[in-house]
């Protein structure tokens, strides 16, 4: 990840729609080849977690709706982009995988590539 997107980690950071857009792209294109589809919608909202990423089933439809769920400010911005790409992963687990989207070992495979990008996975 670019040094100056890290920097000043005492810096608190504000979650922002252009920023979501901006690494969601950039997160796709290193980690996930570009497969990764958009979330159907985005949220910002104040909760306990530092993120979600929520599957909205219809089943009169027969659909599956994924929407992210952010935090409306973080401690830093690592803290965000932690937060957007383990969510990502997620949405990886279960639209690219149909996987259950736990934090399992498929899940954690992921680990090596994200330290690449100076990430944390956790859970
Ligand atoms: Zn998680």
């Amino acid at each position: 990840m670019i040094k100056k997107d890290i920097k000043n980690p005492s810096k608190k950071y504000t979650t922002n729609y252009k920023d979501i857009k901006k690494y969601f792209k950039y997160f796709n294109k290193k980690l996930f080849k570009n497969k990764l589809n958009k979330f159907n919608d985005i949220k910002i909202r104040k909760m306990k977690c530092s993120g979600q990423c929520v599957e909205n089933i219809s089943y009169y439809k027969g659909t599956s709706f994924f929407v992210l769920e952010l935090k409306p400010r973080y401690k830093n911005r690592i803290d965000f982009l932690n937060t957007l790409s383990h969510e990502m992963l997620h949405l990886w687990q279960q639209t690219i995988k149909h996987n259950n989207g736990k934090h399992n070992k498929l899940f954690f495979s992921f680990k090596n590539k994200f330290k690449k990008l100076n990430l944390t996975l956790s859970y």
